[in-house]
C-alpha cells in the first residue's frame, strides 16, 4: 500500500505537492470513487484517475547508463539521431533521462520512469556533486583555474564555487586534461565555463554523479541501480 499522492508523483503526473493539490481539489478518483483525503492509501491494482483520465502505473526502475558521445539525451529525436533509450532495447517502462548530457559529451547518465525521483535529483537545492573530466584547448594558467574555482560570470549568472584539478597537460599538442567538480547542472555549463576562461572544450566526460561512478561499465553499457543506491540518492 502506498500513499495516493506518492503513486501519482511516481507516475510523473505532478510533484507530490501538486498531486496533493489535485486530490484536495477533488480531481482524483480511486476505483471510480472521489477521494479528497490526503492520507488515502492505494494498492498496485487500484485504478486511479486524474481529471477522468486513468494514470499509467509502472514499477519504478532506475538505470545507470554510460552514454557514448554522439547520442542525444532524449527519448526521441526529430532528426533521427541516436537517442539514449535506443540502448535499452524493448523495455516495458517509459524511461527518460534525469537531466541531460550534450550530444558530444560521454559519461554517466541516470534514467528512470520515476518522475518524483527525477525531479528531486534535478532540483537545484539538491546539490549533487558531478565530476567532469574535460580535455581543453591550450594550457590554462593557474589564475584562470582559480577563476573557475571561485565562480565565473556566465550569461545566466555566476557559477557556484567549483573544485578544479589539472590532471595532465600536453605541451606539444597544446591541450590539457582537467577535472571539474560542480554542483549545478545548467545547460552546457562546463563547456561555457571553460569558454569563459578562453579554453574551449575538445572532449567532455561525466565521471561521477554523487557517489555513483562508471566503475565496471564500458561505453554504451547499462546497469540497474541497487535499491540501496536509490535510497541513498533520495
Ligand atoms: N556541461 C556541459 O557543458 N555539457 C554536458 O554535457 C554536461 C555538463
Amino acid at each position: 500500500m502506498e500513499r495516493l499522492q506518492k503513486v501519482m508523483a511516481h507516475a510523473g503526473i505532478a510533484s507530490r505537492r501538486k498531486a496533493e493539490e489535485l486530490i484536495l481539489e477533488g480531481r482524483v478518483t480511486v476505483n471510480g470513487k472521489l477521494v479528497k483525503e490526503l492520507g488515502t492509501k492505494v494498492t498496485p491494482s487500484d485504478k486511479i484517475e486524474v481529471n477522468g483520465v486513468q494514470i499509467q502505473r509502472e514499477i519504478p526502475v532506475y538505470f545507470l547508463f554510460y552514454k557514448p558521445r554522439g547520442v542525444i539525451s532524449s527519448v526521441n529525436d526529430e532528426k533521427g539521431r541516436k537517442v539514449v533509450t535506443d540502448y535499452f532495447g524493448q523495455i516495458e517502462q517509459r524511461i527518460y533521462p534525469v537531466g541531460r548530457l550534450d550530444y558530444d559529451t560521454s559519461g554517466l547518465l541516470l534514467l528512470t520512469n520515476d518522475g518524483e525521483f527525477a525531479n528531486l535529483l534535478m532540483h537545484p537545492s539538491n546539490e549533487i556533486e558531478k565530476v567532469y573530466v574535460a580535455k581543453v584547448k591550450g594550457i590554462p594558467e593557474r589564475e584562470a583555474l582559480k577563476k573557475l574555482e571561485r565562480g565565473i560570470r556566465l550569461e545566466d549568472g555566476k557559477t557556484s564555487p567549483a573544485r578544479v584539478k589539472l590532471l595532465s597537460l600536453d605541451k606539444k599538442k597544446q591541450s590539457s586534461i582537467i577535472e571539474l567538480r560542480i554542483h549545478e547542472g545548467r545547460n552546457r555549463q562546463v563547456r561555457r565555463m571553460f569558454e569563459a576562461i578562453g579554453h574551449d572544450v575538445l572532449k567532455l566526460k561525466r565521471e561521477q554523479y554523487g557517489f555513483l561512478t562508471l566503475a565496471g561499465l564500458n561505453s554504451g553499457e547499462i546497469r540497474e541501480l541497487t535499491p540501496h543506491e536509490v535510497k541513498q540518492l533520495r
